[in-house]
């Protein structure tokens, strides 16, 4: 992803980090093995990291190892891509920490409830086209407000970029306004979200 980077400046942003599926088998020494890739990569983000519920890896060291990079995030000052699958009674313990960084839930997949409580930390809100699919999409597009809300494709897991307009296209008519105005905003807030401060 860095090498893609490097030869695509202006397209490609990498998010560097560890997923919490894949845990269990990480080098001792990830963690400065990450701060080395950050400071290569001045440009990078974070992530995605995060909590899952439906994944069998220790909920302790998924904890420990998300606040270690949310305390990454802060030091580097760099924003934060999270992955959150059934952790809302989890996200508890990290809401205060994740307030001092820029993070998306990514894929957002929760209540409408955990969407009001993560937007009173910050948050940003990423939907992909599975979204669609969720019996309560209409009101979580409805109570995002339009400046913090973010798309993406989660390819190839969820979808592909090719699917991105026609989610779009469904956000706005939950939200009742033009196609294109919703993507100029959506542009504008996903250029603000990966500047680096
Ligand atoms: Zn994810």
């Amino acid at each position: 992803m860095c090498k893609l980077a490097a030869e695509f400046p202006s397209r490609v942003v990498p998010a560097l980090g560890l997923h919490p599926w894949y845990l269990q088998n990480c080098s001792k020494d990830w963690r400065k093995n990450l701060q080395e890739l950050l400071e290569q990569n001045p440009k990078a983000l974070i992530g995605e990291c995060g909590l899952d519920r439906l994944k069998d890896v220790p909920p302790n060291l998924q904890k420990e190892i998300f606040a270690e990079h949310i305390y990454l995030a802060k030091e580097y000052k760099r924003p934060m891509l999270v992955h959150a699958v059934k952790a809302q009674n989890w996200l508890e313990g990290f809401w205060t920490s994740l307030k001092e960084v820029r993070f998306v839930l990514h894929s957002f997949s929760g209540s409408v409830e955990l969407l009001e409580r993560a937007l009173s930390f910050g948050a940003y809100i990423s939907f992909c086209p599975q979204t669609r699919a969720r019996k309560n999409f209409k009101e979580l597009a409805q109570a995002v407000p339009l400046q913090k809300l973010l798309l993406e494709s989660d390819g190839p897991y969820q979808g592909n970029p090719a699917d991105i307009s026609a989610l779009a296209k469904d956000v706005a008519e939950c939200k009742n306004m033009e196609l294109k105005e919703l993507a100029a905003e959506v542009y504008k807030n996903s250029r603000e979200f990966i500047d680096v401060r």
